[in-house]
């Protein structure tokens, strides 16, 4: 039997902190306890938010930690055309359309909609699904757009997906204890998202699919508030043919408030517990975690 294989995928955007620890902590010992294996993968497709400094931070603040991972590790920003591949599988099926608008544009959109007094529905994290503006435009005007080098994104048409996959998709979810639940997947509650986005050839979406494939990923842990994400991952594997790990949304590490830790505050990152003398041990206790046993030498 293949090994089962977690992955710990951090975006070198910011510090890590406190949360980003407790899901690498918890995919290590998923990985321990069913003798699996632990990746670490570096997601920085958002090439102007991405910096080398917290790349190097991510790899010094999981040593510290205690954890190891394999190398070589994949690195999104190396695997463009992985994404691009899977996107022109995405086109070839027709379930794409390219969009030209704006943020001004989609605002404006909403707004005409909203003016008839109803509220217009909203995404998982609670942006206004896209009004479908583009889904209008004539084959010719977007030949011509596209020809004239008019910047664009590609949305997944979920009317034209909706026809094609009418049955409801399902995923599996893992708890602590290993029991698994089915779960229906409402991928359609993301509107037509963005596949591709203007600023970066992939978004987030596909490539998370794409690398969980391509790395065997067969289990999925990562916090609550990427479970909403999940439908639109499964969707995805349905539709480029590639198989659904199984999920667990863990828990967030809230801050004294109450509110999810952000890498832009300092007070919960690694670093700076680590300055302020605070050791891993300290923290694998604070999160739940039996302290790794002292190697005997
Ligand atoms: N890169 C994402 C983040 O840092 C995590 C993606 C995932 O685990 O699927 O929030």
């Amino acid at each position: 039997m293949t090994k089962p294989v977690f992955r710990f995928a951090p975006s070198p955007n910011g510090r890590l902190h406190l949360g980003h620890a407790y899901s690498a902590l918890l995919n290590d010992d998923f990985a321990r306890r069913y003798g699996g294996r632990f990746l670490l993968r570096i997601e920085d497709i958002d090439i102007t938010r991405c910096r080398p400094e917290f790349e190097r931070a991510i790899y010094e603040d999981l040593a510290w930690l205690g954890l190891g991972w394999e190398r070589p590790v994949r690195r999104q920003s190396e695997h463009f055309a992985d994404y691009h591949a899977a996107f022109l599988s995405l086109k070839g099926r027709g379930v794409v359309y390219p969009c030209f608008c704006s943020r001004k544009d989609i605002a404006e959109g909403v707004a005409c909609r909203e003016a008839g007094g109803e509220p217009w529905p909203r995404d998982p994290d609670g942006a206004p699904l896209y009004p479908g503006t583009c889904r209008e435009i004539s084959m010719g005007e977007i030949q011509r757009r596209i020809g004239a080098g008019e910047a664009h994104a590609w949305r997944l048409d979920g009317m034209a997906l909706r026809a094609l996959m009418p049955v409801p998709h399902t995923y599996r979810r893992f708890d602590r204890e290993g029991r698994e639940q089915i779960l229906e997947a409402r991928p359609w509650r993301w509107g037509d998202a963005v596949i591709v986005r203007k600023d970066t050839p992939t978004s987030y979406h596909l490539s998370v699919v794409v690398d969980d494939a391509l790395q065997g990923v067969t289990h999925v842990v990562r916090g609550r508030d990427l479970e909403a994400a999940t439908d639109m991952h499964v969707l995805l594997q349905t539709l480029l043919a590639l198989p659904t790990p199984l999920y667990h949304h863990h828990e967030l590490v809230l801050d004294p408030t109450g509110d999810k830790l952000a890498k832009r505050r300092r007070s919960e990152a690694l670093a700076e517990l680590r300055a302020d003398g605070v050791t891993p041990h300290a923290i694998r206790q604070r999160l739940g975690f039996d302290p790794q046993p002292t190697p005997s030498t």
